[in-house]
């Protein structure tokens, strides 16, 4: 059967543990490819180019942008993050499903756009939870924190836009609801899975 890949849109405010969670998730799907984004923002300690991101310089980027190459792209916490339109086309193509990591202004981009997403939103179990998360990173400053802050309330007025809600409270539960999202979507009846059965058996009767 010819199946053109899903592409499964991950958001949530920041100190919901979403990294955690996806990471966790491609661990253990092999069949599952994460899409790299591009973006300015410096490569943290142990994060690798090309495989947790294309780290770019700003020209490089904004020459990105004015040929094109991004399907959706933002700016966040003072960087610049997108995703490559070649990359998930390829992907798409050759029927690999894909995790894509983007705020939500980037899917919102996708929407727009009307790309045939399947869109997923991660929250921590409340507000003062993820306060407390995001006080005890320890690394940020208070303005650090308080600018966060602001950004994960104005990422979570965007929850509504989505179709599926994960609430993280315990990271091996929420995987298991991330897993059983995928494999949900993976069976979801569709133009070219009615071909197949019109095909194998329909037509046959
Ligand atoms: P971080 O710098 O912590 O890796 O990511 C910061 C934010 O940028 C996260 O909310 C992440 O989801 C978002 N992000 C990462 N890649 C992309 C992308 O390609 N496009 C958009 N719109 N956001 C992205």
């Amino acid at each position: 059967m010819i199946k053109k890949g899903l592409s499964f849109v991950v958001s949530a405010p920041s100190g919901a543990g979403k990294t955690s969670l996806c990471r966790a998730v491609l661990s253990e799907m092999s069949t599952l490819q994460f899409s790299i984004s591009h973006t300015t923002r410096p490569a943290r300690s142990g994060e690798v180019n090309g495989q947790d991101y294309f780290f770019v310089d700003k020209n490089t980027f904004k020459t990105g942008i004015t040929t094109g190459e991004f399907l959706e792209w933002a700016e966040v916490h003072g960087n610049y993050y997108g995703t490559s339109k070649k990359q998930l086309a390829t992907w798409r193509d050759q029927g690999i499903d894909v995790l894509l990591d983007i705020d939500t202004q980037g899917a919102m981009q996708l929407q727009a756009a009307s790309s045939e997403c399947i869109y997923i939103y991660i929250l921590p179990p409340s507000f003062d939870i993820l306060r407390q998360r995001l006080e005890n990173r320890g690394s940020d400053a208070p303005e650090e924190i308080a600018r966060r802050l602001k950004k994960a309330g104005d990422e979570i007025k965007c929850y509504d836009r989505y179709q599926y809600l994960i609430i993280n409270e315990d990271l091996e539960k929420a995987q298991k609801n991330l897993q059983a999202i995928i494999f949900a979507e993976r069976s979801r009846l569709k133009s070219n899975t009615r071909n197949w059965v019109k095909e194998r058996f329909i037509n046959h009767l």
